[in-house]
């Protein structure tokens, strides 16, 4: 039987005064700034007074190597969430903030699905509490900044050429990519080539989500490099004398926003870091206040194991120095065939009908790519579970496929039903999880803070992402060159590479070795805490497709939102 609209079955929840939910997370009331009736957010004060509190066990949700078909990281995040209840355990579910480009463009909604969502949906996908929109300003008042900065004489010699902050809005929006700024008369400005990304690829957001308190983010802030003066040398928002002002237009974003599940679960909601670019984990503030705030903390990372979870790992532990107890593999039947590289799967195209036929062995084909993301999981010392995120055409033989592979590979596994079913369809999941909990964890990140970027780059490609050997243009040699000689090299990486593939290459299905990973040019985000060398297209403005959501979404007499699935 089909399920209801997600919509439909968000509209059906029966909401918990959130009062009641953070006095059963510890949550002092005193922190708690209600936005509206179903929404709070939580000050910064928080940390400090739960800091004494137990520490709950620390789970990230990962995936393999995602296909256009969606594997159900967020689902699943929120059904474990949910499934611990069941078990007679207190978790805490946190989550970044969905970007309305997306949720207008082809993805809908992005609060879970079916009987695991975030509530109320409307709410959490337009706007929330406006953070997305903080960070669109601060970003773009750094950018008039520049431009102001030229106009008036550019006393710090900002070579014109040499400017790498753009202008970020909320919108997909192709036509903005590229323009020319400061046309017009001389009192317009001074002319330049620019444009727009959206505000989930700003710095500023990735700077909000690993920042650890007002202090370190007002640093940060500071430490953004803009652009390079006539001598190549780094400028930076300090030097624009903008970074207190940008601090004070985060003064809200920085809090997290407390929401909760259909089952009452409560729900951390923060910051919306790209994950291509960035690095696609919801905020370290956020996890360390849920950290003290039940049993479980559980966290999704965007994409693959090789990109969100050693983003995961590498970066925003080692910024926030709390360490996983276990990490989350979630694989489905349908994407694991897609690896076979027997099928020609499309974003929004209906599956081809072979796919949707009994065919364990085709799982198993695909699932060398679960072989390596499990093993990836494993290089950093953290015990996998494997989810099997069941959807209703599977299969027990199929099911079966992955678990073998799981077992073969020491993981533990469990099917679970949550989207269908809600907390008790992730029930089991949360045992498995508990006992992957207990185990004792030999923490360790892959590379460590004085290896050459070089040395990062290519320990992460090699181990991670079975490369043979990294090739490095021209420009992105001088570009790690310069970031050395700044004083960059100490900085973590995140590379930019495709994530419908675990090389470089979104064609290549399972798990490719034998390649050469590109390296075409690397970006400093100096501010948000890491450098990102780029291996093949990066989209940083999404456009839209020739059916958007906006076209179905629409309003009521009531005021009651339709279309947003
Ligand atoms: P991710 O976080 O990996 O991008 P989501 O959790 O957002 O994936 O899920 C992607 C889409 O797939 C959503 O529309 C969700 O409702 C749907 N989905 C996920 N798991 C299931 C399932 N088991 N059955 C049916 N639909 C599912
Ligand atoms: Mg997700």
């Amino acid at each position: 039987m089909a399920l209801p609209s997600d919509l439909e079955i968000a509209r059906g929840a029966s909401l918990k005064p959130l009062d009641d939910i953070a006095a059963e997370m510890g949550l002092p009331a005193h922190h708690l700034e209600p936005y509206g009736r179903n929404v709070m957010k939580i000050d910064l004060g928080a940390i400090d007074e739960l800091a004494d509190a137990p520490r709950a066990k620390y789970v990230v949700v990962s995936a393999i190597t995602p296909t256009p078909l969606g594997e159900g990281k967020t689902t699943t995040t929120v059904g474990i969430g949910q499934g611990f209840k069941h078990i007679g355990k207190r978790a805490t579910v946190a989550i970044r903030q969905p970007s309305m480009g997306p949720t207008f463009g082809i993805k809908g909604g992005a609060a879970g699905g079916g009987y695991s969502q975030v509530v109320p949906m409307e709410t959490l996908n337009l706007h929330l509490t406006g953070d997305m929109h903080a960070v669109t300003a601060a970003h773009n008042l750094l950018a008039a900044m520049i431009d102001n900065h030229l106009y008036q004489g550019n006393q710090l010699a900002l070579d014109q050429h040499n400017i790498t902050w753009r202008r970020v809005m909320d919108v997909n929006d192709r036509a903005l990519r590229n323009l020319v700024v400061g046309l017009g008369g001389k009192a317009d400005g001074v002319p330049r080539q620019t444009g727009f990304d959206i505000t989930a690829a700003s710095e500023v957001m990735a700077l909000l989500a690993l920042t650890t308190s007002m202090t370190d983010m007002r640093e940060r802030l500071g430490r953004i490099v803009v652009g390079y003066d006539a001598d190549g040398q780094p400028v930076t928002a300090e030097q624009l004398q903008v970074a207190g002002s940008m601090a004070v237009m985060l003064r809200e974003a920085i809090k997290p926003n407390l929401l909760q599940t259909l089952e009452n679960t409560p729900v951390l909601v923060h910051t919306g870091p790209f994950g291509n670019i960035a690095t696609g984990n919801s905020s370290v503030v956020a996890d360390r206040i849920g950290i003290h705030c039940g049993d479980f903390l559980v966290t999704e990372a965007g994409f693959g194991a090789d990109m969100g979870a050693e983003r995961f790992f590498n970066i925003k532990c080692r910024t926030s120095g709390l360490t996983p107890d276990a990490a989350v593999i979630v694989a489905t039947v349908r994407a694991l065939k897609a690896h076979s590289g027997k099928y020609r799967v499309v974003a929004g195209k209906s599956l081809p009908a072979e796919m949707l036929a009994e065919n364990p062995d085709d799982v198993a084909v695909g699932a060398a790519n679960l072989r390596k993301q499990i093993e990836n999981v494993r290089l950093h010392g953290v015990s996998p579970v494997v989810a099997i995120n069941a959807f209703p055409g599977d299969f027990a033989s199929e099911h079966d496929a992955i678990r073998q592979v799981a077992e073969e590979m020491g993981a533990r596994v469990a099917v679970c039903t949550n989207v269908a079913d809600g907390g008790k369809g992730a029930a089991l999941l949360a045992e498995v999880i508990t006992e992957a909990a207990a185990e004792p964890t030999d923490f360790r990140f892959l590379y460590p803070a004085e290896a050459s970027l070089k040395e990062k780059i290519e320990t992460v490609a090699t181990k991670i992402y079975g490369a043979a050997d990294v090739e490095y243009s021209p420009q992105a040699t001088r570009q790690l060159d310069t970031y050395e000689r700044a004083g960059f090299g100490k900085l973590p990486v995140c590379i930019a590479k495709t994530h419908l593939s675990i090389s470089s290459d979104p064609k290549l299905k399972g798990a490719p070795t034998g390649w050469t990973l590109p390296v075409r040019e690397v970006r400093a985000s100096v501010g948000a805490g890491f450098v990102y060398p780029i291996c093949g297209d990066m989209r940083t403005m999404p456009g839209l497709g020739t059916n958007p959501a906006a076209t179905r979404i629409d309003i009521g007499p009531d005021g009651e939102i339709v279309g947003l699935s």
